[in-house]
């Protein structure tokens, strides 16, 4: 079975094609490399053995895009493209949103003409907006957003479900992702930003490798059991795994389907510092700062839809997430 990867080599993109290879599949890579680096093509084929095709070219190129499907028998989809900064999209709302939505409604148009029905789309737990109480349940109101980059996922979802209404062959499982961090074990593929990094993971591992001076946690006075925010981190492998558990899924089903992937249990910043410097032995500079602007105190997801429809439960711990972080950020600086 052939599997199309757009935005293959981005951070889970490239932990989900070589769980992907390691599963036999057969896989085609779409990556404009915008975000990513060529290098990771490579690093794939060190870790699997395997070399995926690959194709450097923008989802929203339809010419482009149709030469790919013409080019091999694609069964299936796993759609991971798109700009994903929430920051810099408040600043360049313009450009989320026609990324964005282009590129999803370009590879649907083209999957349609090449009749392939099946798709797992990178969704966000954003789309649960600051209204509703965790933990978040796939049956909350999940149509609101507190950034441009949100809102793109929240208006995805929604042109996927209304194109699986009109298509009841069409299969679309919107993974609501929580916080993905940790690393390959190779420490070869990773969460490698452009620039200064604003998600916490990948500052730590920089102020960890001494390339950053200190970490600032935003805000100590939120009410919570030790006043940092808490999230729901999860190890991106075990990410990864849940859209092959979502790929079988689609197979045999049809419609829109929303599906959290988290652990179920929330961390705090401060927890996962602190784990951090336990499991690599070290002191990690930090200081607590102001709240960041948009920042909810508290959320983490209701797993039990993806235990039940999926089989997928995340097994990894907040120890490996560190250590596999600090593996990775090691070997970055390096090379
Ligand atoms: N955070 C922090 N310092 C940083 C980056 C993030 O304290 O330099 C906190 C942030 O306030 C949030 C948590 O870490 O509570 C996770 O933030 P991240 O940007 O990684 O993911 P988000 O939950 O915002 O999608």
């Amino acid at each position: 079975m052939t599997v199309l990867v757009t935005g293959g080599a981005g951070y889970i993109g490239s932990h989900t094609v070589v769980e992907l290879l390691n599963a036999g599949y057969e896989v085609v890579i779409v990556d404009d490399l915008s975000n990513a680096k060529a290098d990771v093509i490579d690093r794939i084929q060190t870790i699997t053995g395997k070399s995926p095709a690959f194709h450097p070219i923008n989802c929203a190129d339809k010419g482009g895009l149709c030469n790919v499907f013409r080019s091999y028998n694609i069964n299936a989809v796993i759609h991971f493209a798109g700009f994903k900064a929430v920051g810099e999209s408040v600043k360049k709302p313009l450009e989320y949103y026609r990324n964005n939505l282009d590129s999803t409604l370009t590879l649907l148009e083209v999957m349609e003409a090449f009749d392939c029905h099946k798709l797992v789309f990178s969704s966000s737990a954003t789309v649960y907006g600051p209204n509703n109480p965790h933990p978040y349940r796939e049956e909350m109101p999940a149509i609101q957003s507190s950034s441009p980059y949100g809102w793109t996922k929240v208006m995805i979802e929604r042109i996927l479900t209304d194109y699986c209404t009109a298509h009841p062959e069409f299969s679309a499982i919107l993974l609501r992702y929580f916080n993905p961090i940790g690393a390959h074990k190779s420490g070869l593929l990773g969460d490698d930003p452009n620039g200064i990094p604003n998600n916490l993971m990948p500052y730590i591992g920089r102020v960890a490798a001494g390339q950053l001076e200190k970490l600032t946690i935003f805000g100590g006075d939120y009410e919570t059991p030790d006043g940092t925010c808490q999230r729901d981190y999860l190890h991106v492998v075990d990410l990864a795994i849940g859209h092959l558990k979502a790929l079988e899924y689609a197979q045999n089903n049809s419609g829109a389907e929303a599906i959290n992937l988290g652990t179920g249990n929330g961390i705090s910043v401060l927890e996962l510092v602190t784990a951090f410097e336990k499991v690599n032995n070290m002191k990690l500079p930090y200081e607590i700062g102001p709240r960041r602007d948009g920042d909810l105190p508290a959320f983490w997801a209701d797993a039990t839809k993806a235990k039940e429809l999926l089989g997928w439960e995340a097994t990894h711990t907040v120890e490996d997430m560190c250590k596999s972080s600090w593996e990775f950020a090691k070997k970055s600086k390096e090379s």
